[in-house]
């Protein structure tokens, strides 16, 4: 490694086994590739690893590892899986590592950290500035979470909700595919909600939403059981990748919609006790979704109810179809 640059040191640590032998047979390959070979399989590293400590580990095994580990193209290439932080383990560190990430362009790192700083330590101008930047780089996540912000105002007072505006940043949303921003802008036009009410055009986009929908959790279950009833799966999968093939060619880019990793930061931070929600704020009901009320009554509640609140007509109408329409009692009944 670089001991041979500056001398073989007398102390070196376990990890460095591994090329003192390297340095043992001469020449020492390692040390001869070229800087920007190293950056390219670090960068390919950093896109697909499978957790952030996969990653990390692999740049503590070397001093040039951890040099080039922080090279802004390998930065900016960290992937979802990477960037993807447990709430119990959030740390100054893991905070560094994500602006180092967003310094280097990394967008779905300004997204992950613009989400953090807004709703988990209510940082609300700069997450929402972090967000932005990756709202204008077309990323469809950031671009749904603002129209969350703006409908509901959220950060400021009621009169700081500005439909129009998230109406405008959910089509965007919507156009790239997102389905979240399908449902919700689906469910804007049927109510006349930011926009002038066309029940056709609404009936279409949740349309849109549910195919979506179904392809991903499609992929997903062909994707976790690949080899159990080979012949049964093979067929469905091969008639699946039919439809979506010759349907919508980026629906196969589509990621699972499970969700961003950063609801389940933001759900688990709060339910963990991690961060403090102000008196009489509420989680967004729907489980998958993580976004805290950052006034009093500030989410949309179950009209039938009143037990349950959402941040989104998209977050109700999902809820609904899942598991609130089982849960629902009625004023009514409860009186009874
Ligand atoms: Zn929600
Ligand atoms: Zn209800």
């Amino acid at each position: 490694m670089e001991e041979n640059s500056r001398g073989i040191s007398p102390r070196r640590s376990k990890r460095s086994t591994v090329h003192k032998i390297a340095a043992a047979n001469e020449p020492n390959l390692f040390d001869e590739l070229p800087d920007d070979l190293v950056v390219s399989v670090l960068c390919k590293l950093s896109s697909s690893a499978a957790s952030s400590s996969d990653f990390i580990n692999a740049l503590l095994t070397c001093k040039r590892f951890k040099r080039l580990g922080f090279h802004q193209l390998v930065l900016s290439n960290v992937g979802s899986k990477v960037l993807a932080v447990k709430a119990k383990n959030w740390s100054d560190s893991v905070h560094r590592f994500l602006i180092h990430c967003v310094n280097a362009g990394n967008v779905e790192a300004c997204y992950t950290l613009g989400m953090i700083r807004f709703y988990s330590l209510q940082n609300r101008g700069s997450g929402m500035s972090l967000m932005a930047k990756a709202a204008v780089k077309s990323y469809a996540p950031a671009l749904y979470s603002l129209a969350v912000i703006q409908f509901n105002g959220s950060g400021g007072s009621r009169t700081d909700k500005d439909l129009q505006a998230g109406v405008a940043l959910c089509a965007r949303a919507a156009f790239l595919g997102h389905v979240d921003a399908l449902r919700e802008l689906g469910h804007c036009f049927q109510d006349g909600y930011g926009i002038r009410q066309n029940i056709t055009a609404g009936r279409r986009l949740l349309m849109q939403a549910n195919t979506r929908e179904l392809a991903s959790l499609l992929k997903s279950l062909v994707k976790q059981q690949p080899n159990h009833h080979h012949h049964h799966r093979g067929f469905n999968y091969e008639q699946f990748n039919c439809i979506s093939g010759s349907g919508c060619s980026s629906m196969s880019n589509e990621p699972a919609s499970e969700g961003h990793p950063v609801n389940v930061f933001l759900k688990e931070w709060f339910e963990l006790g991690l961060g403090e929600m102000g008196e009489g704020l509420r989680l967004c009901s729907h489980k998958g979704c993580g976004r805290p009320e950052t006034r009093a009554h500030e989410f949309r509640r179950c009209s039938a109810c009143g037990t349950v609140h959402y941040c989104s007509r998209g977050c109700q109408a999902l809820d609904w179809k899942l598991r609130h329409k089982l849960e629902c009692v009625p004023f009514e009944r409860w009186l009874e």
